[in-house]
């Protein structure tokens, strides 16, 4: 089975080719333009994605060695995500498989972030069901209670801010460029996490909540430079270990909170925040502390890729559930809905 999958959900156009569970190739553009205006102008992002989106398919194919015409089906995600982004990649993907005459099949961006672990990967063990997901990205922070590749069922999810919104704009608050999330890690390995102890929320069940760690934040900031105009460059290695260590903090109370509830003690995690390394740390901790059994994917497929698209696109074909050309494109689209 060789499957095309799109993924244009937010600021990067990506095209994939796999056979089967294998990645063949997996192209991603991402949209520098951003930067400028430190986050992602919507409108902007899909203009290039416009004009992305043939090059890239064009290269998907080329890399994997694979002619349009040997596809069994056009994967792409119908959302969550920036509407007029995603309607470039769903349109795209319904003239394409109209042309070729192969089934259509839509994908749910956050329940392929979670089975981006199931793409095939040499001597990587994966996870089994049933299993924990928390998904930290850049517009949701999720644990997911996953029952098998289609039946998911939400935990506890962010009241306001996701985890990579919390590192962006504290990021911001200190000066840093957009996305600041890398950048925080970076200066952070070089802190002191205890320096400057933030307060850490106080939330029901196993949901998140983020919006008051970057008030905290601006007020500490603000505080401190009128003392000091130049606090923020002296003590920018332990602030920024700080608010990584208090972030991890965070999301290591809640995911203690589910395995205690499940009894579930294997947690795959995705999305572009599972690169951060304080988060690696905590959870290779917990291997050794608390005999969970962690799974990480390679950073390409934690980061929106249109590989992890392409892996569900694989099992729907398997269950051969295909897409009616008539779909739109959905901004909200619910985990376990599809
Ligand atoms: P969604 O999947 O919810 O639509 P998204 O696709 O925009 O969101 P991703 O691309 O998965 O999000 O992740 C981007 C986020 O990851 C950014 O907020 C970025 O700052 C953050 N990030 C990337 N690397 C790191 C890191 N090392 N430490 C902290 N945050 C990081
Ligand atoms: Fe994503």
């Amino acid at each position: 089975v060789y499957i095309l999958a799109i993924e244009s959900s937010c600021d990067d156009t990506s095209a994939a080719v796999l056979c089967n569970d294998e990645v063949l190739s997996n192209v991603i553009a991402t949209q520098k333009i951003h930067e400028e205006y430190g986050g992602v102008i919507p409108e902007l992002a899909s203009r290039a994605h416009q004009q992305h989106i043939v090059p890239v398919v064009h290269q998907a194919l080329a890399k994997a060695n694979i002619d349009k015409k040997q596809l069994s089906a056009i994967a792409f995600t119908r959302g969550p995500g920036l509407l007029g982004s995603l309607l470039v990649g769903t349109s795209f993907a319904k003239s394409l498989s109209l042309a070729l005459g192969v089934p259509l099949i839509e994908v749910n961006h956050m329940e392929a972030h979670i089975l981006s672990h199931y793409i095939r990967e040499e001597g990587v063990k994966k996870p089994e069901f049933p299993f924990l997901a928390m998904t930290i990205s850049g517009g949701h922070t999720q644990i997911v209670l996953v029952k098998d590749y289609f039946q998911m069922e939400v935990l506890g999810e962010t009241l306001d801010d996701a985890v990579g919104e919390a590192f962006d704009k504290s990021a911001k608050l200190l000066g840093l460029t957009y996305p600041g999330g890398p950048l925080i890690d970076r200066f952070g390995q070089k802190g002191n996490p205890k320096a400057f102890p933030f307060p850490k929320p106080r939330v029901d069940g196993l949901n998140f909540s983020f919006s008051g760690l970057k008030t905290s934040i601006l007020y500490f900031v603000q505080r401190e430079t009128a003392k000091n105009p130049d606090f923020v460059q002296e003590n920018l290695n332990d602030i920024c270990a700080s608010i990584q260590f208090t972030i991890t903090e965070i999301l290591m109370d809640k995911l203690k909170k589910a395995v205690k509830q499940t009894k579930i003690k294997q947690i795959a995690i995705g999305g572009g925040v599972s690169a951060n390394s304080g988060i690696r740390k905590a959870l290779a901790r917990a291997e050794e502390v608390m005999g969970w059994t962690t799974f990480i994917p390679q950073f390409e497929y934690c980061t929106d890729n249109a590989a992890m698209i392409g892996i569900v696109g694989y099992y729907k074909f398997l269950q051969e559930d295909f897409t009616d050309p008539s779909v739109t494109a959905l901004a909200r689209y619910k985990l376990g809905t599809s």
